[in-house]
């Protein structure tokens, strides 16, 4: 799997840390995605899609 984030789209809700805490972080500024892991293993795969479907800017894509 590969995840992309758009932080031009991202609004900083955060939905997308509180379901995929481990893939996802925040800027301590602005609250702007971080994309911690690119390529997240298995076990994280359902969190990174879920973030993606629940993010309100649609600033995240998953492949795969
Ligand atoms: S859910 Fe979307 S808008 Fe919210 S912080 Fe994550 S990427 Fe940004």
């Amino acid at each position: 799997m590969k995840v992309v984030v758009d932080q031009s789209r991202c609004v900083g809700a955060g939905q997308c840390v509180l379901v995929a805490p481990e893939v996802f972080d925040q800027r301590d500024e602005d609250g702007i995605v971080v994309l911690l892991r690119e390529n997240p293993p298995a076990e994280l795969h359902a969190q990174a899609k879920e973030a993606a479907q629940l993010c309100p800017a649609l600033a995240i894509e998953v492949d795969g």
